[in-house]
């Protein structure tokens, strides 16, 4: 019969996060590949979903999410942004992050839609805008300083730009855009006409000070911004799938309406937990930052004693690295050889890309793993260098 797989879906295969965790388990490697914490998120917040499970919460939540997990996410909004939100019209609780993402591409794009975003991009961007039959434009950010490049940035706009897929802080490159930068994407969007789709889950990770710019805080943006997190990031609960997207009434509602066909709802008890976390204090917010930025420290002190190019992350849990000295010549044979070269997986950045000759030796490290973790697979790398070495 052949393979019965839609043609806009092929070549998309299997995910990179999983393929790589699944070597990982097999080869028992350090897994430093797909991005999840090692220690779990605040432990009010925990007790919140055990409460909501022995309290009955178990059935199916209200089509926009539950009532206080909507007024936790426009109260954060205020809290942290200024920005103002009906919890009512202008949020909708989605199936992390990733939902959120398919169902506001699936929502505003008709085929033949273009779709402007950067890469190297989070793999569902390729995949997303693949399946509501757009077309994406990108504009490269390269190894190390992943600076913005207005020429090809302009150059990726049309009168066809539907919408822009930003990111940031950025995964995979730990890139935390400048407001230059993010004043220039929201320029182009407003010559053109287009929506803006902000994917900001790593908005509370942004290091040495550096301060995070929500694109609806740009003046003018909120009416033409969608803006997505999720508790995954903030709140070291990837499993949970608990994610929300705020805006405009009407963008929102569209992009509730493709939602209800996709999931209609998920995660019932999870979602009073998450809004009690929403809730904590700031020395919750900032203690995850401060952790993390140790652990960056760490990791890029540990890549760079190996003999690795790092380029240094101002924000997310990733490093990027060029894996060259260690014998990388194409970054994903690399990464499938790493276990059994060094005992570690990574990512490799080429994935992310549609012109993968800009990553070709980039491997991407997670770093929200325990101390002894991170202290481990450095140890392996740099044992495996001096093999390669000699
Ligand atoms: N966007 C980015 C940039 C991510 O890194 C991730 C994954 N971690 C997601 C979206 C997906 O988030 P979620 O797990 O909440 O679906
Ligand atoms: N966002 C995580 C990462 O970039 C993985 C999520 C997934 O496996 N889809 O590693």
């Amino acid at each position: 019969m052949g393979n019965p797989l839609v043609s806009r879906m092929q070549g998309f295969g299997t995910t990179i996060f999983a393929e790589m965790s699944a070597l990982a388990a097999e080869t028992g490697a350090v897994n430093l590949g797909q991005g999840f914490p090692d220690t779990d998120g605040p432990p009010e917040m925990l007790a919140a979903a055990t409460a909501a499970i022995d309290g009955g919460r178990n059935q199916y939540p209200p089509g926009p999410g539950v009532p206080e997990l909507l007024e936790a996410v426009a109260a954060h909004q205020w809290r942290f942004y200024g920005v103002e939100l009906d919890p009512r019209s202008q949020v909708l609780v989605t199936v992390g992050a990733t939902e959120a993402i398919a169902a506001a591409v699936l929502a505003l794009c008709e085929p033949g839609d273009e779709v402007v975003t950067f890469e190297p991009y989070y793999d569902s961007y390729a995949a997303t805008i693949a399946l509501a039959g757009a077309v994406r434009r990108t504009s490269v950010l390269r190894f190390p300083d992943f600076a913005v490049d207005e020429e090809s940035l302009r150059a990726a706009f049309s009168d066809k730009t539907r919408l822009v897929l930003l990111n940031t802080p950025h995964n995979p490159t730990g890139k935390v855009f400048t407001r230059r930068e993010i004043e220039l994407v929201c320029e182009l969007a407003r010559q053109h006409d287009a929506w803006v789709v902000t994917d900001e889950v790593y908005e509370h990770l942004a290091f040495d000070g550096l301060e995070h710019v929500p694109v609806a805080t740009i003046p003018g943006m909120a009416e033409r911004t969608l803006t997505i997190s999720s508790a995954g990031k903030t709140f070291s609960a990837t499993g949970w799938k608990v994610g929300w997207v705020s805006g405009p009434d009407e963008a929102v509602a569209a992009v509730r309406t493709v939602k209800q066909f996709l999931t209609y709802v998920a995660s019932g008890p999870f979602q009073p937990a998450v809004a009690v976390a929403l809730g904590l204090g700031d020395d919750v917010y900032s203690g995850l930052a401060r952790s993390l930025q140790a652990k960056r420290d760490l990791l890029v002190e540990g890549l760079r004693s190996a003999g690795l190019e790092v380029a240094v992350p101002s924000g997310t849990y990733f490093v990027v690295a060029d894996a060259a000295p260690l014998g990388a010549v194409d970054a994903l044979d690399f990464c499938r050889r790493l276990p059994s070269l060094a005992g570690v997986v990574g990512v490799p950045v080429s994935v992310f890309h549609d012109d993968p000759d800009a990553a070709r030796t980039l491997v991407r490290f997670a770093f929200c793993k325990r101390d002894d973790v991170l202290a481990e697979a450095v140890r392996r790398l740099a044992s495996a260098r001096l093999g390669a070495a000699g």
